[in-house]
């Protein structure tokens, strides 16, 4: 989970809370288990040893929006504008933490990953993309769980035309959306991540972006950029 929203990758926090000696050890990311999945794994761990989902919530409260992406929601719904939350969290997590801020209502849709409770009671969480079912064979730099390219492909299919698209993302599992957007569109790049970096350093990511890309770290770029009748994904 990135950081385009909120001030702190939502599973590590919940992680360096409840288990601060697994994030601590995490092998890293070639040599371990599928996020969600470990997402998963670690979330029954907590709850097995007696947390409760309600705990899990509490934690998820401390966590922080982006001042100025507060200011960014509110700038939007002022302009008619879409807001799409395109995610590798979970639908537990993004709710608890839109709706701590009281900004839920100026979300029109958000794709992720599906937290459920199961039959044990435990807050649980799926892949989006599971693993039993056809994956998604994206070539790019997409987790197996989830291709954000495709999502957005599907969205605009569903609900658009739009006359503009603009994309806020920072992560590398943000890149596969940059490629769908078209001239016209707009893609807002965090600066200082990993998006932004592989971006800045890499011409074979660059030059295959045809809309316009701005870098950004304050909100307010985006503002400003702002127009009437257009779409914005945004990664949480
Ligand atoms: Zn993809």
């Amino acid at each position: 989970m990135n950081r385009s929203l909120i001030e702190a990758d939502s599973d590590a926090t919940v992680f360096q809370h409840f288990c601060p000696e697994k994030l601590d050890t995490l092998p890293p990311s070639s040599q371990r288990m599928q996020w969600t999945d470990l997402v998963d794994q670690t979330l029954c761990e907590i709850q097995d040893r007696g947390n409760s989902i309600d705990e899990i919530e509490k934690v998820l409260q401390t966590i922080q929006m982006v001042p100025s992406a507060i200011e960014l929601l509110k700038s939007l719904r002022a302009n008619n504008t879409r807001v799409l939350i395109l995610s590798d969290a979970n639908t537990f997590f993004i709710d608890v933490i839109l709706r701590n801020h009281g900004l839920h209502d100026l979300i029109a849709d958000i794709i992720t990953n599906p937290a459920y409770t199961d039959d044990k009671g435990r807050l649980r969480v799926n892949r989006r993309i599971l693993a039993t079912d056809p994956q998604h064979n994206c070539p790019n730099t997409c987790g197996v769980n989830i291709c954000k390219g495709q999502e957005l492909d599907r969205y605009t299919t569903t609900h658009g035309p739009f006359r503009r698209v603009m994309y806020v993302g920072d992560g590398m599992n943000d890149f596969c959306p940059g490629l769908r957007l078209k001239h016209n569109d707009h893609y807002f790049v965090r600066n200082g991540k990993a998006l932004a970096k592989a971006m800045l350093t890499k011409p074979d990511f660059a030059n295959r972006v045809s809309a316009q890309v701005t870098y950004w770290k304050d909100h307010s770029v985006i503002v400003d950029s702002v127009s009437k009748q257009a779409a914005v994904p945004s990664s949480l």
